[in-house]
């Protein structure tokens, strides 16, 4: 180790997943750990908050959060021009200007890059707009008001590959909210296109009654949709849409739009690609049941760079989820099993990955529970009403305001969740226990 009282932990990734970690490490180890940071850009940004920012419901300055004041205060440097390539042969990473970084110990949380180039036409470089970044969302937000002057059909939904349903069943109710408000919404005709098999299956075959709320919301709305779909190309104004229907056959669709949000698939980003060891072919960092890579012990992985196997198997291909509260639930593991490591002992924590979520459709939402996030689960719960729209705001300000103070989990979170019996760690593995013994 760099210096052998205090070990070198560098994170990689300034988002939920990043700051939520060195948040906890920096609690959990105290001065006893050197922590850097590293991230591509200043600021942190709550992605949850996107959809609203997309329609003008938000500022996207109020869902971002400058990072150098607190983490300067958690005595946890900051590096904010990003990483170049990752070298785990050489313990560091080559920095974006040239300079290295060396670390004992790497967590990687670099969220996905953003597979656009995989269809003709698609994202903010080519005719659909996008969510998946805050930026984004605010062009998305220009795009939109120029929309509103002119009315036609709106396309919303993923593309074939596609992971992350959550927002676009949540950006389709918000716009179609904000359309209404605005006395607009009869003169536009809207469709969900989606490699889902059904609507609200979400990656995840469904969590409680998702299939039946999704579509009779969809249906109140006069939304109309098509699943098991594969984007063929954007053009400007139309895409071409392949539906594969169960009995093998396809069909096309030739959609017209005004406005279309496709959310694209994910892929890892390129300081990782390639890393033969540490990364899948897509460039998804490989863990353990601990988080660590199985080929480079002192490196772990945590949120959306993270490899999961899709939940079964469907006609076009549909990604797994990794949701914010299972997230969290990876950090607080690498933070344990990090401290047990730098102790001299073997690691021995396992996040839950429960799923704790809250989809805000404008005026009203549907929330659900997933324990654990992947089938068969001990609780598979969902629920609607207005009561979750006011929830995620409340939700917002409480994620924003933890940022802010630099805390992973306030004692009272932990209690409530406690309460509730929704935890971060899996009991103990009764086998280490016998080894033990
Ligand atoms: C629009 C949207 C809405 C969502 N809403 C919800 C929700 O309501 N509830 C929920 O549970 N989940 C939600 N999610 C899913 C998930 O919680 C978020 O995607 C979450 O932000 C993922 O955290 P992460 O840390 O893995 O990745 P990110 O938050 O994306 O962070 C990755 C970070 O790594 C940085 N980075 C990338 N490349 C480099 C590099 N080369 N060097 C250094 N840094 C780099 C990025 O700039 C970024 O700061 C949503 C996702 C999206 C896209």
């Amino acid at each position: 180790m760099s210096d052998h009282h205090r070990p070198k932990i560098v994170i990689l990734g300034g988002g939920l997943g990043g700051t939520t970690c060195a948040f906890e490490l920096r609690h959990a180890l105290g001065d006893s750990a050197e922590l850097t940071l590293v991230s591509d850009r200043p600021r942190f940004s709550f992605l949850p908050s996107n959809p609203w920012v997309a329609v003008g419901w938000r500022k996207a300055d109020e869902v971002q959060i400058e990072l150098a004041p607190i983490l300067a205060h958690k005595h946890i440097t900051f590096i904010a021009h990003g990483a170049e390539r990752v070298e785990p042969m050489l313990n560091r990473m080559r920095l974006k200007g040239g300079d290295h970084l060396d670390y004992d110990f790497l967590v990687i949380a670099t969220g996905p890059e953003l597979a656009f180039d995989e269809i003709p036409g698609l994202g903010p470089e080519g005719y659909t707009v996008s969510i998946c970044q805050t930026d984004h969302a605010r062009a998305a937000a220009d795009a939109f008001e120029r929309f509103c002057t002119d009315p036609g059909p709106i396309v919303i939904g993923a593309v074939q590959g596609a992971s992350c349903f959550g927002p676009v069943y949540e950006f389709l109710m918000i716009v179609d909210t904000e359309l209404r408000r605005r006395k607009l919404r009869d003169k536009v005709p809207m469709t969900l296109v989606t490699p889902e098999p059904y609507v609200g299956h979400l990656g995840l075959d469904g969590i409680g009654d998702t299939k039946s709320m999704l579509e009779s919301e969809l249906r109140e709305r006069q939304i109309k949709w098509v699943t098991n779909a594969r984007i063929k190309h954007v053009a400007q104004g139309s895409m071409a849409v392949e539906e594969v229907h169960p009995q093998g056959y396809t069909s096309l669709h030739d959609l017209p739009f005004g406005y279309a949000m496709l959310l694209p698939a994910f892929r890892g980003i390129p300081a990782l690609m390639g890393l033969e060891g540490l990364v899948n072919p897509r460039g998804f960092v490989l863990i353990d049941e601990y988080q660590r890579n199985p080929a480079y012990p002192n490196i772990f992985g945590l949120g959306v760079c993270v490899a999961i196997p899709p939940v079964g198997k469907t006609a076009v291909p549909v990604g797994v989820p990794k949701t914010g509260f299972m997230i969290e639930s990876m950090s607080t593991a690498i933070t344990q099993n990090l401290r047990d490591i730098i102790n001299a002992r073997e690691p021995s924590h396992r996040a839950t990955w429960n799923a704790i979520c809250l989809a805000d459709f404008g005026d009203g939402g549907v929330a659900f529970v997933a324990q654990p996030q992947i089938p068969p689960r001990d609780v598979n719960w969902s629920a609607e009403g207005r009561w979750v729209h006011y929830a995620k705001i409340g939700f917002e300000k409480y994620f924003m305001r933890k940022i802010r103070h630099g805390q992973a989990e306030p004692a009272y979170e932990r209690l409530v969740l406690q309460a509730m019996g929704i935890n971060k760690l899996l009991p103990e593995d009764p086998r280490d226990t016998i080894t033990a013994a």
